[in-house]
């Protein structure tokens, strides 16, 4: 004989319970079943509802009672055939009613006692039952009706009341005797105690009912019939891309459901595993689906860990005094307070210095918790010897769960790691000895985020998502987001990445789309997009607290730069092209690149230095690898170069300047470039990257632009040029005249950094450059005389996005 049980969804309208018969008919045909069910989905909820208005004095529960008659009513109208309709409508109604009688009762008295509110819930599966059983007979088929109340036997802790194994087996074996048909139907999730009151077995118990029901008649399998094609890697709800698990052991799917997985209800798999009856869980809408298969071994199936989930509700109470070191009986006191309140410990931990004691606990009881053990430890309170119990909440648990994590070392290593670089802070820790669960509390709000970056991490050899941020879309910006649009398809079938853009702000408008912007039309979708100030992008970001988050700055602007710190606190990676941070004060430079440390994330500017070659990138490999920086001397202004380069008095310097700008090389105040100041800027990053704490202040710029260009508008400052045309002409004159070309050189060299216009002979290292071409020269201990070097454009938006595109892919691969 066969049990099955079928869910709430399952039974939840009268299009399913058609499927359910299809489902049992073809079964019966090869063996006897019996048959549980659950209340129709939704319908202990309702229920409850009822109750707890009628309790609350609101006459609301009249209109909730009747939505649940006529829900019933009405499945009845549909499943069974007209003649036959009216006893069963009738019974229907009588039962309703019954359900009325004991809310006027509830909401006459005021309160509804926790035995009230079992009976009261029981007409969910009571009704159910019968409304199914009816069905089948009308199609034929014959069954017996068996009341569970009659059958399982509990204590009276009404709402979860424990078995009494030997009076429901008893009870089981004279039902048995006497059964004439190949179908039974019976309610789940009901029960009665010695004296024949109704009890439950706790929420979702009807799992719990069929599983009692199988050990009992020896059943040769249970089948838990649900909305879901099996137990999967994660809560399908959170995690779109969860997989159905083939096969797990009992021990596994235990664990799983203890710390979370709604699919089975946790007591479920102790009376079936006592006697080896394997379980299926399988898909009432697509029986079809292979399902999942519980038994006694798991197979290997490639990954020791077999699932992740998760319990909310915790609350953590947290025991410390320098009085419990050593002291035999602490924890037993702290045990005793907590059961003698029947509260229901989750989780354990200890450290070894056996000063604290923390355990989780369900919120609900975390007030009555902290009364109780402070009265059981008052006199040490008084004597300062332990502390007032510590109560945090909103606290929750995720569990990676495996038999074969005992036998694979690194498992915790990789799920603290992931979450680390993620900014979820773990609060406490608990792996049980026999290794096949690892659990960490965390904060409510983080666990969709780690649960999602846990499943990437231990199932997801496919993808790893990382959700972009990006304010700028101007030149660099719009040329960044084509890049990633056309290099997408590339990063997921090679790199197994699937880069998205999330958010994408101008100085006006944020647009935001969690599942990804589509790439081929974000102009018109940030047109229309909300206006937005950067402080509602940013606290956006924190508040989505999505795993792998990169902020991508490519705007000069400093309000933008002035965000990064928040960001790199909740560890989110930032990507910056815009100069402003690195090169602001040390003090703040340095401060950003301790939170990406201490925050275990990224703050990458490669682009600072050198538009999209490889400058940081190098001198950090150099360094990393124990090398020492000694001196470098570089041309580091794609517009000085330009200008130079083109400049040959045929034309006016202005003109030549002006061009530059046109060609979109220059900052978007020409002056920046043409002063020195962006290229003082530049060495200033590269020195401070090599470990110098240099200040702006502390560069020495001999410029070749005379003051007075500086006063006004960009549009003064052409005019002022033209008119000191002659001063540019005898400048490269003389230099023409030695066979030099002009060069503006930042250069660094005993932790003194200076610019300047210089001639260069040819032949120079620095001497062949052309267009917008960018060198730096590294001497090291390992490049004493012949430098590193690295030469290339060193401007323009193609390039600069390619340089930030590398720095997301370096952030994202950490
Ligand atoms: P039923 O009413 O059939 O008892 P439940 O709602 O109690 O169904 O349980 C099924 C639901 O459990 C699924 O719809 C799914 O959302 C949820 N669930 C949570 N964790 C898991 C998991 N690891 N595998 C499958 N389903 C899960
Ligand atoms: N109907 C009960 C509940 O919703 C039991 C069950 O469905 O398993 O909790
Ligand atoms: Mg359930």
């Amino acid at each position: 004989m066969q049990v099955l049980k079928f869910g709430g969804t399952s039974v939840g309208s009268p299009e399913a319970i058609q499927k359910v018969i299809e489902i049992v008919k073809e079964k019966i045909s090869k063996e006897p079943v019996i048959v549980v069910v659950s209340a129709f989905g939704g319908i202990t909820d309702a229920l409850l509802d009822c109750g707890l208005q009628a309790a609350r004095g609101q006459e609301q529960y009249k209109e909730q009672v009747n939505l649940i008659t006529t829900r019933h009513l009405n499945a009845v109208k549909e499943l069974i055939p007209i003649q036959q309709q009216s006893s069963m409508l009738s019974a229907v109604k009588k039962l309703c009613n019954e359900v009325e009688d004991l809310c006027n009762g509830i909401f006459l008295l005021g309160e509804m006692t926790a035995r009230t509110r079992d009976k009261l819930v029981s007409y969910g599966e009571l009704i159910s039952s019968q409304v199914i059983n009816n069905a089948f007979l009308a199609k034929g088929i014959l069954t017996t009706w068996w009341d569970s109340r009659k059958l399982i036997r509990t204590n009276s802790d009404f709402g979860r009341a424990t078995l009494d194994t030997e009076a429901t087996v008893e009870n089981f074996s004279e039902v048995m005797k006497e059964l004439a048909t190949d179908l039974v139907i019976m309610p789940g999730f009901i029960a009665s105690d010695s004296n024949g009151i109704t009890t439950t077995l706790g929420r979702g118990g009807s799992d719990y009912t069929a599983a009692i029901a199988a050990a009992a008649i020896g059943a040769t399998s249970l089948e838990i019939w649900t909305d879901v094609s099996g137990m999967m890697t994660a809560d399908p709800r959170w995690v779109p891309n969860a997989k159905v698990i083939p096969t797990i052991s009992y021990q596994e799917a235990m664990e799983l459901s203890h710390f979370g997985a709604k699919v089975i209800y946790p007591p479920t798999i102790q009376p079936v595993m006592n006697k080896s009856i394997p379980v299926w869980i399988k898909n009432t809408f697509a029986p079809s689906d292979a399902g999942t298969l519980i038994q006694q071994d798991s197979h290997r199936n490639g990954t020791p860990v077999r699932g992740i989930s998760s319990i909310s509700n915790l609350a953590l109470l947290s025991l410390e005094g320098s009085g419990m070191v050593g002291v035999p009986g602490f924890s037993r006191r702290l045990f005793e307070a907590l059961s003698s309140q029947q509260i229901n410990v989750i989780l354990i931990t200890q450290g070894s210095s056996e000063h604290s004691i923390c355990v989780g606990v369900d919120t609900l009881t975390a007030d009555k918790a902290k009364l109780a053990v402070d009265k059981a430890f008052a006199p040490e309170i008084n004597l300062q010897q332990v502390d007032p119990l510590v109560v945090e909440k909103e606290l929750s648990i995720v569990a990676l769960v495996g038999e074969q994590m005992k036998s694979h070392p690194g498992i915790s290593g990789k799920m603290f790691g992931a979450l680390g670089r993620n900014g979820v802070n773990v609060r406490a820790i608990a792996q049980g000895s026999s290794e096949r669960n690892i659990s960490a509390v965390i904060a409510t709000r983080d666990v969709r985020k780690a649960i999602n970056l846990l499943h990437e991490e231990f199932f997801e050899t496919v993808n790893k998502q990382v959700n972009l941020f990006i304010s700028g879309v101007g030149n660099v910006g719009s040329k960044l987001l084509a890049q990633l649009a056309q290099q997408q398809q590339y990063l997921l079938q090679h790199m197994r990445l699937q880069l998205r853009v999330v958010g994408l702000a101008n100085s006006k408008r944020t647009l935001i789309n969690e599942e990804g912007i589509d790439l081929n039309k974000w102009k018109e979708l940030l047109a229309a997009a909300p206006e937005s100030t950067i402080e509602t992008f940013t606290d956006g970001i924190i508040q989505r607290n999505l795993r792998n988050s990169v902020f991508v700055d490519i705007t000069a602007s400093e309000v933008v730069a002035s965000v990064y710190g928040k960001l790199l606190d909740k560890s989110i990676a930032v990507v910056a092209c815009n100069k402003i941070a690195c090169s602001s004060p040390f003090k703040y430079y340095r401060e950003l690149k301790d939170k990406a440390h201490d925050f275990n994330t990224q703050f990458l500017f490669e682009t600072n230095v050198g538009a999209g070659l490889p400058i940081i990138g190098t001198l950090n490999d150099l360094l990393r690898s124990g090398d020492r920086i000694n001196r470098m001397e570089a041309v580091l202004s794609g517009t000085l170069n330009f200008v130079f380069n083109h400049y040959d008095g045929s034309r006016p310097f202005a003109d030549v300047v002006r061009q530059a700008q046109e060609e979109g090389y220059t900052e978007p105040d020409p002056r920046l470039d043409l002063s020195g100041t962006d290229v003082m800027r530049k060495i200033m990053i590269l020195a401070r990257e090599a470990g110098e704490t240099l200040e702006m202040d502390a560069i020495h710029n001999n410029s070749f632009l005379p003051a007075s260009c500086m006063e006004g508008t960009v549009e003064d400052f052409y005019k002022e040029m033209l008119r000191l045309e002659d001063h540019f002409r005898s400048i490269y004159d003389a230099a023409a005249a030695k066979g030099c070309k002009l060069k503006f050189v930042a250069s660094f060299k005993e932790g003194k950094a200076a610019v300047g216009l210089q001639e260069i002979p040819a032949g120079h290292d620095l001497s062949n450059l052309f267009g917008k071409d960018n060198i730096v020269l590294f001497y090291t201990d390992r490049y004493p005389q012949q430098p590193l070097v690295i030469k290339g454009a060193g401007a323009g938006a193609d390039v600069t996005a390619s340089g930030v595109f590398a720095d997301i892919l370096r952030a994202t691969l950490n």
